[in-house]
């Protein structure tokens, strides 16, 4: 127990935290372009407000939240997703005073109870955009846009834009009404919790993946068949300015996402190398989520992506993150003279910006030759008792193994303009 990590959750080690930090440099990167503005909200929030902001019929509130009484007796729940947050903190800060659209970003952990497999976990980090205040279709292509930019950025290919609209409260009852219908006489074959789904929330059984449900539901009426007019021309919109941009999709009209809130616009990435778990992105439209958790009518749009998906999506299509070198310089001393000066070079040069380091274990020249190689630094700085004596040091430039003899001050000098040269390039 106390060397085994929780079910579910990961260890991002050494080695990989810098391809995440790559990502989240392109994701902030693109954020600024966008002119999104990051939201940090807390890791857990009161339980009602994903029972309510999430929805109490979802998968998320059924049966995967990590809920928990704190030692107040405070129903507390470790955030399963970032959009009920965000909505929580726009109204509790008043952000719709500000002038709309209010465009935000977020990037951490999320927790769901779920049955881990590759690219399911327990703990698992999103980055998702949210945008509010604006009706305008054209914000829906562009928070596409910006996830799609992302993984093209990336360098992934094959990626399969799903595109579909769920209907507003006008447009779904009726919907419903049909729906149930259609169903009725195959309700007692459909599986159980799709027969619980049939009173509370009928459309979630168009994207169920039990194999008999999907039979049973293959010729049913599709909310994209009955829009009512507003939400028909919304829909004609968002292709148009996809259209525009040069953003394929594919309209797939049994696309339900998972939460109750969503109005309008649905969508979701698929990138087919990586199994099972093959989405990576979705969102939408949640036009009625802001006034059903207490405040304004004022409608909204966005999506989350995986993270953890995103590697193995890149593995598989054989994209090498780039990596920038992680160190310029070791600093080689021998004896113990030679350490105390070498340690003030080393220090100097940090100062300076420019990354080093040295050897720790008192190891033989040789040895930490050795590992100046590993690091694949351009620089050794070799100091002896010797040199010591006569103030200079010995440069060695790694790539050719030569080296040469000189002032401590000259070898300083020529590896900052070298280093200048290298930052200017
Ligand atoms: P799924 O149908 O795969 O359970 P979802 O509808 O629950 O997905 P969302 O809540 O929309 O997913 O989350 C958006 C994205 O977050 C997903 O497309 C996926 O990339 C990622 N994601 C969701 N749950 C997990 C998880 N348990 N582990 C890793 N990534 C996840
Ligand atoms: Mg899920």
């Amino acid at each position: 127990m106390l060397t085994t990590r929780p079910r579910g959750t990961n260890d991002i080690l050494p080695g990989e935290t810098e391809k995440w930090h790559y990502v989240e440099k392109v994701l902030r990167e693109i954020c600024m372009e966008f002119d999104y503005q990051e939201i940090r909200f807390p890791i857990f929030e009161h339980t009602e407000l994903f029972q309510r902001g999430v929805g109490e019929t979802t998968d998320i509130v059924e049966k995967e939240m990590y809920t928990f009484l704190d030692r107040g007796q405070r129903s507390i729940t470790l955030r399963p997703e970032g959009t009920a947050s965000t909505v929580r903190a726009y109204l509790e800060h008043k952000l719709y005073a500000l002038p709309q659209p209010v465009k935000m970003y977020y990037i951490g952990p999320m927790f769901r109870y779920e049955r881990p497999q590759a690219g399911r976990y327990r703990q698992f980090h999103q980055f998702g955009v949210e945008v509010f205040g604006s009706f305008d279709p054209a914000i829906d292509a562009e928070v596409i846009a910006l996830a799609m930019n992302f993984y093209h950025r990336l360098g992934l290919k094959g990626l399969e834009l799903r595109l579909n609209s769920v209907g507003c409260p006008n447009c779904r009852p009726k919907h419903r009404e049909t729906l149930q219908s259609f169903l009725e006489k195959d309700l007692h074959r459909l599986c159980r919790d799709c027969q619980g789904r049939y009173e509370r929330n009928p459309l979630r059984i168009l994207d169920c993946k039990n194999n008999q449900c999907r039979e049973i539901t293959a010729g049913a009426p599709t909310v994209l068949g009955s829009l009512c007019p507003e939400c028909r021309e919304h829909f004609e919109a968002v292709k148009e300015y996809l259209d525009e941009a040069g953003i394929r999709y594919l309209i797939d009209d049994r696309l339900v996402r998972g939460l109750d809130y969503y109005t309008k616009t649905a969508f979701e990435i698929i990138v087919n190398e990586i199994g099972a778990q093959s989405a990576i992105c979705g969102g939408g439209r949640y036009d009625g989520l802001v006034e059903s958790l207490g405040g304004p009518p004022i409608p909204g749009v966005g999506f989350a992506l995986g993270m953890e998906r995103i590697f193995p999506a890149l593995e598989s299509q054989g994209i090498s993150i780039p990596l920038e070198n992680q160190l310029d310089v070791y600093v080689i001393a021998l004896g113990k003279a030679a350490d105390r000066k070498a340690f003030q070079i080393l220090l100097n040069l940090r100062l300076e910006g420019i990354k080093a380091d040295k050897d720790y274990l008192r190891r033989s020249l040789k040895a930490q030759l050795k590992t100046a190689h590993r690091h694949n630094v351009k620089y050794a700085l070799i100091f002896g008792e010797n040199e010591l004596e006569k103030g200079t040091v010995i440069l060695r430039f790694m790539e050719t193994s030569k080296q040469k003899e000189m002032p401590v001050d000259e070898a300083l000098d020529l590896i900052r303009k070298q280093m200048d040269k290298k930052i200017k390039m």
